[in-house]
């Protein structure tokens, strides 16, 4: 794919279980609670459509995105939540990401959901998670599997904006 060379690290069956384990975890977990899921865009969308025919709760879901621009005050990165409509006031919420690499994304939006409302409970739940390079302290409380630190491809995550429709989870050779 562009000028890198892919090749299959999980394959579509493997994915599709450790999915349907994730869903079931959450189903026990929040039986009888009503969840807002709140998907990061875009690499979070294969992870989530396929999450979200095996959960069994009442729940909602809505779309956001992340903008990320220069601070201005502390120089780094701000990643920026945008267009969540809803009011997470009292609320289960969970998060879900495509990957959690470094952490720093997950941290920047966990700490804006808590300055401007107070869920019931808030967690996460990511179809990859990264642990040699995480840097951060939240808990990813439903991980679909851990991996190294190779860049992936496919199921939702691009290279240069290609391979997000790749039905397997492929690694850089
Ligand atoms: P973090 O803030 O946790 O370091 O980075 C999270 C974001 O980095 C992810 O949402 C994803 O967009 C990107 N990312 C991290 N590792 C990978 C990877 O291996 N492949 C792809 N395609 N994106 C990655």
């Amino acid at each position: 794919m562009l000028d890198k060379e892919f090749k299959v690290s999980i394959p579509c069956s493997r994915v599709k279980l450790a999915v349907e384990h994730v869903a079931n975890r959450i189903n026990s977990d929040y039986t009888g609670k009503e969840v807002i899921f709140v998907a990061i865009l875009n690499g979070s969308f294969m992870f989530v459509a396929e999450l979200m025919r095996k959960i069994k709760l009442t729940c909602r879901i809505s779309f956001v995105k992340v903008a990320s621009y220069e601070g201005d005050t502390s120089g780094g990165i701000v990643r920026e939540l945008i267009g969540l409509k809803e009011d997470l006031n009292g609320k289960h919420v969970i998060l879900l990401e495509d990957i959690v690499d470094t952490g720093f994304t997950l941290d920047h939006l966990m700490r804006q959901i808590r300055t401007n409302y107070s869920p019931e409970s808030i967690a996460v739940a990511s179809l990859l998670f990264k642990p040699q390079s995480y840097r951060k302290s939240i808990p990813v409380n439903y991980v679909g599997f851990e991996v190294p630190n190779d860049f992936v491809v496919g199921w939702g995550l691009d290279y240069n904006g290609y391979g997000r429709n790749l039905e397997d989870i492929c690694i850089m050779c």
